[in-house]
C-alpha cells in the first residue's frame, strides 16, 4: 500500500539521520511518498516563519509525519519549534519506549520502560513575563483536562501493550495545586482499569530509584518538565541519545521523532547515531500498520549492531552514519520480505 507521509528533516545532525531513515526504509521496500518541509531557522530564512502553515496542513493532511531535530536558540531567538508544533496540533502524549537493545553494551541489562509525557501544557505553555526589573514570572499551568486525557492515555497504552505498572511521577509534596491535580486525575482515572498496578513516585526520589533499578519501572507518566528532563536520563540507561525513539501522539493524527536533539556538536561530521530515528521510523510503520515491514528493520538493525558489532562513535563503534546505514539496508536487500 502507498503511504502519503509529512517529512521534516530537521537541522543539525537531523538531515543525516533523516537520510539514513529513508535510505532503510526504501530498502525494506515501503512505499510511501514524502512531503517535505523546512522548520526552525532554516524555514524563518525561506519562509518569514519557523513553522510554515503548508507544514501543518500537511500535517493535517497526511495525520502523519517523520521528524528530524530541529534547534531552538538559547535564552533569546525565536520559541521553540518542537514544542510549538505538538501545541499547535494537541499532539498531547509524547511516548518514549526505552529499552535494552541487543549488542549495546551498558551497566544495565533488561531495562523495558516507556516515558509517557504530557505534551501541551505545564511549564511549556511559553507565559512567562517580567514582574518588574530582576523579577520574572513563568507560569506552570495544569489542567483537569489534559491531566485526565494523559492518564487515560497512560492507562490505555498499558491496557493495549499488556503492561502491568503505570508510575505518575510528581512534586505535590511541593506543589500541592498544580501537582496535586494532576496526581489527583490519575488517581481518579486508574480506578477503571483494574489491570493497572499504580504507583506514585515523587520526581526526586524516581530519579534516583532509575539509576538504581531501572528494571523496576514499567510506564512512567510524567507533566510536560518532568518528562523531558527523566527521558533523557533514561535514554543513559539503554545507550544513550541515539538510540531511543519518540511519538507525539493526538486524537488520529502523530509526528514521530527521536528523543534527540540536533546536536551542534557532531553535526556534518558522520558520527551521528541514526538508530533513534530508524526506530521514530519503525514506530511510525507500526502506526500506519505496516507492521510486517517494521520487524524486518528492527531485526535487520540489530543484528547489525548485535552479530555484526557495526556501531556509530556513541556506542564506542568506529563505523560513520553511512556505514552502519548501510550495513543495515544490505541486510535487508539481503534478505528480502516473502
Ligand atoms: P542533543 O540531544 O542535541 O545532544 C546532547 C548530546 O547527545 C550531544 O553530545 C550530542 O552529540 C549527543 N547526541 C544526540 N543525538 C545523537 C545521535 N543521534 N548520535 C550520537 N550522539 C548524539 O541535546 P542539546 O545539545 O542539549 O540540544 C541541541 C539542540 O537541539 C538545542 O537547540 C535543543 O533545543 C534542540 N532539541 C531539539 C529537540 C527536538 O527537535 N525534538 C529535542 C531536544 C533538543
Amino acid at each position: 500500500m502507498k503511504h502519503l507521509v509529512t517529512l521534516i528533516p530537521g537541522d543539525g545532525i537531523g538531515p543525516e539521520v533523516t537520510a539514513a531513515t529513508l535510505r532503510v526504509l526504501s530498502a525494506a521496500g515501503v512505499d510511501i511518498t514524502w512531503e517535505r518541509f523546512p522548520a526552525g531557522a532554516q524555514a524563518l530564512a525561506e519562509h518569514g516563519t519557523t513553522l510554515p502553515d503548508a507544514l501543518l496542513s500537511s500535517i493535517r493532511r497526511t495525520r502523519v509525519a517523520l521528524k528530524g531535530p530541529v534547534t531552538t536558540p538559547v535564552g533569546g531567538g525565536f520559541t521553540s519549534v518542537n514544542v510549538g508544533l505538538r501545541k499547535a496540533l494537541d499532539l498531547y502524549a509524547n511516548v518514549r519506549p526505552v529499552k535494552s537493545i541487543p549488542g549495546v553494551r551498558t551497566r544495565y541489562e533488561n531495562v523495558d520502560l516507556v516515558v509517557v509525557r504530557e505534551n501541551t501544557e505545564d511549564l511549556y505553555s511559553g507565559l512567562e513575563h517580567v514582574v518588574v526589573p530582576g523579577v520574572v514570572e513563568s507560569l506552570k499551568v495544569i489542567t483537569e483536562r489534559a491531566s485526565t486525557r494523559i492518564a487515560r492515555f497512560a492507562c490505555d497504552y498499558a491496557r493495549k501493550h499488556g503492561r502491568r505498572k503505570v508510575t505518575v511521577v510528581h512534586k505535590a509534596n511541593i506543589m500541592k495545586l498544580s501537582d496535586g491535580l494532576f496526581l489527583d486525575c490519575f488517581r481518579k482515572v486508574v480506578q477503571h482499569y483494574p489491570e493497572v498496578q499504580p504507583e506514585e513516585k515523587i520526581v526526586d526520589n524516581m530519579c534516583m530509584q532509575l539509576v538504581m533499578q531501572p528494571e523496576r519501572y514499567d510506564i512512567l507518566l510524567m507533566e510536560n518538565l518532568y518528562g523531558d528532563i527523566l527521558s533523557d536520563l533514561a535514554t543513559g540507561l539503554v545507550g544513550g541519545l541515539g538510540v531511543v525513539p519518540g511519538a507525539n501522539i493526538g486524537d488520529g493524527m502523530a509526528v514521530f521523532e527521536a528523543v534527540h536533539g540536533s546536536a551542534p556538536d557532531i553535526a556534518g561530521r558522520g558520527l551521528a547515531n541514526p538508530t533513534a530515528m530508524i526506530l521514530s521510523a519503525t514506530m511510525m510503520l507500526r502506526y500506519i500498520e505496516e507492521d510486517r515491514a517494521a520487524d524486518r528493520i528492527e531485526a535487520a538493525l540489530f543484528a547489525v549492531l548485535g552479530e555484526d558489532g557495526i556501531k556509530t562513535p556513541d556506542l564506542g563503534g568506529t563505523a560513520t552514519t553511512t556505514e552502519f546505514t548501510e550495513a543495515i539496508a544490505t541486510r535487508l536487500t539481503d534478505n528480502p520480505a516473502d
